[in-house]
């Protein structure tokens, strides 16, 4: 009988479709978002330990890329089934490390990553892998071995989201986690074992960026990266990628905006911002962090996202009444409060919340939802990306200027764009320059291609487009 996993997790890695112990010494505390203990410890993978997880990957890669898509799929179909299975258990483990609320949990945490699973796999089945073009016979050939690399705010989504596509290409992969939310990743594994994928095929290691990250960028085996994550160490894995002649996808940070024009229901587009901005306590990529209103109306959009705002009461994640859960982590509390402060010295009014920690939640890394007004656009808390539950409103003379502002941080990935005239919407959200844009509230699509543009990264994730980032044309002349 296999170990239990609170086991695994205290000293694996899972190389080669067993949990195996490492060479690596250190450990690396995870900690409970509503608490503040200490939930877990992970070893930290050394480089070593990341040159045996290749190699397995490098070794199970011939017969799994000479599979047929529709063997690979069934392959997915069983993996999905496997988490399917274990649904409650990866909610509860994702509300501990992260702190989302459980009913979020339940819906985003682990349901988005179901449905991004189940789109892959039938987009693998309406495939085609090889074309004639002119005296050539073009296949799509899956570009080898993969090392995925992923951030702690939505632990299993991110994951599925490289790897799904990836296995679905015929590629293996090599996974370094999140080191402030790894526990996720590690029943991800089980799950994979037990669903039948062949060993080597998924390695799952842990470990700080600097150390275990780098050297899986860097290792000589591996043919493509895939990372998800910050700008700034984006930045660092191209530099080092390009230096290898490498390719990346690289999907980063955001700063998006909801622009609601003059025609539009402002009152629901301000709730809408709310809840979009607040989920998952502001950690969220495509979180629309800067709420663009027509100048005239500034006073009636704050006084319905103060409202709002009013409604989500910071609690306990696993309570089911929850739905403001505190942050993932000590450095993640100390910089939302450094924005919030900020904010505060750059000049804008607090609508709402603020530094402190909400009554009676001292304990764990809890904030007060925060609404500032005032904002320019120029400010450092409208220009950079805060990851946490902190809107800016800011007034618009048209909507000229409200593109003008909208596009104007180094970001690119998501917007909203509201107005009662569906065409003058969409021509708005053509003008954006960014990858996802919600038009009048449409939802987030988990089939569609996703990803940014400009310095919130390139490339893209989910159904087709996804798995096209780990395939390479080659062409047979004949
Ligand atoms: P992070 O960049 O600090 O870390 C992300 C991952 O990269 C972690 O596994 C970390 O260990 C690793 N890493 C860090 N430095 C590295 C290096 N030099 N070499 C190799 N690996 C390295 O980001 P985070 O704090 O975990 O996550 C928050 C960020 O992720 C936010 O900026 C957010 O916008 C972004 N994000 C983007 C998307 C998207 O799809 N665009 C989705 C979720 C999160």
């Amino acid at each position: 009988m296999a170990a239990r996993v609170e086991d695994q997790r205290a000293r694996r890695g899972y190389i080669g479709g067993e949990f195996v112990e490492l060479e690596g010494q250190e450990r690396i505390p995870v900690f409970e978002a509503s608490s503040g203990e200490v939930l877990a410890e992970v070893t930290e993978a050394t480089p070593s330990d990341v040159d045996r997880a290749v190699r397995a990957a490098q070794r199970a890669l011939p017969e799994w890329s000479a599979r047929p898509p529709a063997e690979r799929a069934a392959a997915l179909s069983s993996w999905h089934q496997a988490i399917e299975g274990r649904a409650e258990e990866f909610a509860t483990s994702i509300s501990r490390e992260v702190g989302t609320p459980i009913r979020h949990s339940r819906s985003i945490q682990v349901g988005n990553p179901l449905a991004i699973l189940a789109h892959t796999a039938d987009a693998l089945t309406s495939m085609t892998f090889t074309e004639q073009v002119g005296n050539c016979l073009v296949a799509l050939e899956p570009v080898g071995v993969v090392g995925a690399i992923t951030p702690w705010n939505y632990p299993l989504q991110q994951v599925v989201a490289k790897v799904a596509p990836a296995l679905a290409a015929g590629c293996t992969v090599v996974l370094k986690a999140s080191e402030v939310a790894p526990l996720t990743a590690f029943i991800l594994a089980e799950t994979a074992g037990a669903a039948g994928l062949p060993p080597g095929t998924l390695n799952v290691l842990v470990g700080r960026g600097e150390l275990t990250g780098e050297a899986l960028v860097t290792h000589p085996l591996v043919d493509k990266l895939s990372f998800t994550g910050s700008t700034r160490a984006g930045r660092r894995i191209a530099e080092l990628a390009g230096s290898l002649v490498r390719p990346v996808t690289l999907e980063l940070g955001g700063k998006s905006a909801s622009l609601v024009l003059d025609d539009a229901d402002l009152a629901t587009a301000a709730k809408f911002a709310v809840y979009n901005a607040f989920l998952n306590s502001g950690q969220t990529c495509t979180a629309l962090t800067r709420l663009l209103v027509p100048r005239a109306r500034i006073r009636e959009a704050e006084e319905v996202a103060a409202a709002t705002a009013a409604k989500l009461v910071p609690g306990d994640p696993l309570d089911e009444a929850t739905r403001l859960g505190p942050l993932a982590s000590e450095s993640q509390l100390e910089r939302v409060r450094g924005y919030i402060r900020l904010g505060i010295e750059e000049g804008a009014r607090l609508v709402c919340g603020g530094a402190a920690p909400p009554a009676g939640r001292e304990r764990g890394y809890y904030v007060q939802p925060t609404i500032f007004g005032d904002v320019d656009p120029g400010m450092t808390i409208a220009q950079e990306e805060i990851f946490g539950p902190v809107l800016c409103i800011i007034g618009h003379d048209g909507d000229d200027h409200a593109l003008e502002i909208a596009n104007g941080t180094p970001y690119g990935l998501a917007g909203a764009v509201w107005s009662s005239d569906q065409q003058r919407a969409l021509a708005v959200a053509r003008r954006l320059r960014a990858g996802t844009v919600e038009v009048n509230g449409g939802a987030f699509s988990t089939e569609a291609p996703f990803g940014g543009v400009r310095q919130s990264g390139y490339g893209r994730e989910f159904g087709r487009y996804g798995i096209a980032e780990f395939l390479t044309p080659k062409s047979l002349q004949l």
